[in-house]
């Protein structure tokens, strides 16, 4: 099994003493259970209990795990970007550290994304939280958001999902967008497909959000759509509102000239003349706010040096010059399968 891709777990944790030992033996169980080659990175969010201690304690001589630790509480997108940056393996397993996701689950989710996928999401089917604070939120949420990206998920805040690791590995994180990961991804033209899941309550400790987490995610959704469809051109975007603004209020002047000047209406008493004025300033800042956008997005993609466009692979043939065998690949490289093409 040593051939056998590497699977890393990823599990952010925030004051979850009596849940972590746990859920390291339950993922030890089921990798060995599955044989899988696999290790746990386990990121703790500037805990302030005894989680770090106790999980160091019970995994001490055990290789295949790592304990990040954060020197305060960032928040759960921020650990688990911290904990794909510390991840190895070309899996990425996530997962929440409070035993509400079964790691049980896990193999089979592996076995979907080697059919071909890059993403494989967990669908919390029957789920095991408050109806009303939590449940209820959340379907109205995953519709908006499946709608608003056009990536049709049932369950976008299930942590438990599987990631071929360049996927993740090229998404940067901001926010609560951790759950957002699927939508972005889509954009770079990733195979996504969802599994229904087991789903636990809660045993020990206590949810760390409450229902503001709701409005949290609406925000996050725009920022995710405006970045989605407009990030390397917004000007399309405020360009559009601009001249749609600006053309309205310049009908309203001039049918408002027209009336002062041909039929010596007079315009003093004239609220909608404010209304003309308005609209075309407003036209003018909208149209001055997507120049300074296209700035921004530009020093935003060069200073990163991101491209605009995601490679999947590239495809060539390994002989230049179809008469010169010379320029062949070296053996090592000049598998059966790559005879014709090679794929970098
Ligand atoms: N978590 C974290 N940092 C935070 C809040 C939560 O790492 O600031 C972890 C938490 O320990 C758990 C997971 O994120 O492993 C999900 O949190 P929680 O169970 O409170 O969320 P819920 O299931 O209620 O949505
Ligand atoms: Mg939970």
């Amino acid at each position: 099994m040593s051939t056998q891709e590497l699977v890393s777990f990823v599990v952010p944790i925030y004051n979850e003493e009596d849940n972590v030992v746990l859920l390291y033996n339950e993922l030890a169980e089921v990798s060995e259970q599955a044989k899988l080659n696999s290790e746990f990175v386990f990121v703790d969010d500037g805990s302030s209990d005894l989680t770090v201690s106790r999980l160091r304690e019970a995994c001490v001589n055990d290789p295949r795990v790592k304990i990040v630790v954060l020197r305060r509480n960032f928040g759960q997108t921020a650990a688990m970007s911290a904990g794909f940056d510390h991840a190895t393996g070309e899996i990425v397993v996530t997962m929440d550290g409070d035993l509400q996701n079964d790691p049980h689950e896990a193999p089979k989710m592996i076995e979907k994304l080697k059919e071909g996928y890059d993403i494989v999401a967990g669908w919390r089917k029957d789920r095991q939280d408050k109806v009303l604070s939590r449940i209820i939120p959340s379907k109205i949420a995953n519709s908006i958001i499946s709608k608003a990206t056009k990536v049709e998920l049932h369950d976008y805040g299930c942590s438990l999902k599987v990631f071929r690791a360049e996927v993740v590995k090229n998404i940067n994180l901001y926010g609560e967008m951790h759950r957002f990961i699927p939508a972005v991804a889509a954009q770079l033209g990733v195979k996504i497909c969802e599994m229904p899941v087991n789903h636990r309550a809660r045993q020990f400790g206590v949810s760390k959000y409450g229902i503001s987490r709701t409005f949290r995610v609406i925000l996050d959704l725009l920022t995710v759509k405006f970045l989605l469809g407009f990030s390397t051109r917004p000007l399309h975007l405020f360009g559009g509102l601009g001249i749609a603004s600006g053309l309205l209020g310049s009908l309203l002047l001039v049918y408002l000239a027209f009336e002062r000047l041909v039929l010596s209406i007079p315009l003093s008493n004239r609220p909608i003349l404010m209304l003309g004025v308005m609209l075309v300033l407003i036209g003018l800042q909208f149209i001055c706010s997507g120049l300074i956008a296209e700035v921004l997005v530009r020093t935003y993609h060069e200073s990163q040096g991101k491209k605009i466009y995601f490679v999947r692979s590239i495809i060539q043939s390994s002989n230049k010059n179809p008469n010169d065998s010379s320029s062949a690949l070296p053996d090592n490289k000049n598998r059966e399968s790559d005879k014709l093409y090679r794929v970098i």
